[in-house]
């Protein structure tokens, strides 16, 4: 049988963790090449000896000779820092998992893409701030993008066979997150712990803060946009608390095809893994009787301002995704780090985006300007934050 040669970057996060526990059940059927973390070393080792990967890479350059010591006797390469995440990106392979949280999932992705290999993409970020270039790098290259976001694998297998002219529309689900019934007012008293904890998906604490305050839905609305490219107004936010349809795709006849899972990665991880087959799947087999009833409401804009701010991003394009999103993660960094209240979020990304000037987000959409954009974000949202702090 052939071996495919995968990677995964992210490999100790939340995604990295469920397509290693994909790949182990089957572990004859892949050759291992990169595995990449960051803080999180014992784990990173542990898997890369499990897998018997070539190489692994810690993102923290500080922690390289810790990665040596627990890979020891392994002969398996230790390396570490942004140009060894790089380096081992372009390491030739068949597959690669995209699971870093934030920006930083931008440059590797790209590198995967540029040697040709099939890119899973669960770091939405790399959409969000680059979309057109992400796209435009497969397409020279040859190189397959298959999402992985569990709405936009819904998408996506809604969409096999079909033709995009017959699409009207995009409906992406949202379970509404931690405080979806929570008195608004409540709202600036949420505490950390609070926002961590999701109803139904198990995900990292950043996404997982990012589904209460709806920033997580806000960058997959421009992620479905730059996915599919279909227009703003063809897509869709339905607050369904349950999470068993993650999308539907509503024809021009008429018909909705929706798609119904567990909420478990593991289904759109290994949709991605498999394609185009539909292999086995560890995942629950839902019983629709028991369950007894799917409900639907519509977002609250009040609640959820995250929601508007995508749309202003949708409409100008351009690099606004890459403030966006680096604005985003920088007023994220505030909450966690208790320097902003938890509606303050949105009031700073708002501000990011009002504040920059026009020419830096109609930049061409290289690399270096997307990158520069997010700098210039972090640093706007860095001075918003100690305005709002005092
Ligand atoms: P986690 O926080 O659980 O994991 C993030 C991974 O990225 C870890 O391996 C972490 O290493 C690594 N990492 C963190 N910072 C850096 C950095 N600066 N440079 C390089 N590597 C870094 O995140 P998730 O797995 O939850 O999410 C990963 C991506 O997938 C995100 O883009 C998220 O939006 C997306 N996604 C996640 C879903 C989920 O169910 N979790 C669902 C849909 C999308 P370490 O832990 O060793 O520090
Ligand atoms: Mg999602």
């Amino acid at each position: 049988p052939v071996t495919r040669r995968v990677s995964i970057f992210g490999a100790t996060g939340s995604i990295g963790q469920n397509t290693i526990d994909l790949i182990a059940r089957d572990a004859e059927a892949y050759d291992v090449v990169a595995l990449t973390g960051a803080s999180n070393i014992e784990q990173l080792a542990a898997d890369a000896i499990r897998l018997n990967a070539d190489i692994a890479v810690t993102a923290n350059e500080g922690r390289l000779e810790e990665l040596r010591a627990a890979l020891a006797g392994s002969g398996i390469e230790a390396a570490a820092g942004q140009g060894a995440l790089i380096e081992a990106a372009q390491r030739p392979v068949d597959w690669v998992m995209s699971a870093i949280v934030g920006a930083a999932g931008l440059q590797p992705g790209i590198c995967a893409l540029e040697q040709g290999a099939t890119l899973a993409l669960a770091n939405k970020e790399s959409l969000v701030c680059a979309g057109e270039l992400i796209l435009r790098t497969a397409k020279q290259n040859g190189a397959r993008l298959l999402p992985v976001d569990s709405e936009h694998s819904a998408v996506f297998q809604a969409l096999v066979g079909e033709d995009m002219n017959a699409v009207e529309r995009i409906i992406i689900t949202a379970s509404g997150g931690a405080f979806r019934d929570w008195p608004l007012d409540d709202l600036a008293n949420a505490t950390l712990d609070q926002a961590s904890s999701h109803p139904n998906w198990d995900m990292g604490q950043r996404i997982t803060i990012d589904s209460a305050s709806m920033f997580n839905k806000a960058l997959e609305l421009i992620e479905t946009r730059e996915y599919f490219g279909v227009s703003p107004a063809q897509i869709e936010v339905l607050v369904h608390p349950e999470s068993m349809i993650h999308a539907m795709v509503g024809f021009r006849d008429g018909a909705l095809m929706a798609h119904v899972g567990p909420p478990d990665m593991r289904h759109a991880i290994g949709y991605a893994l498999h394609w185009p087959d539909r292999r086995a799947l560890p995942v629950e087999r839902l019983d629709l009787a028991a369950i007894g009833a799917l409900t639907f409401r519509p977002p609250d804009e009040k609640r959820w301002p995250a929601l508007r701010l995508a749309r202003e991003v949708m409409e100008r394009r351009g690099l606004a995704g890459a403030v966006f999103n680096a604005a985003k993660e920088t007023a994220l960094d505030g909450f966690i780090a208790g320097h902003l209240r938890f509606p303050q979020m949105a009031e700073v990304v708002d501000q990011v985006l009002n504040s920059l000037d026009p020419s830096h987000i109609d930049a061409q959409m290289t690399l270096d300007n997307v990158m520069n954009a997010d700098h210039m974000a972090r640093q706007a949202a860095t001075r918003a934050i100690e305005q709002t702090t005092g």
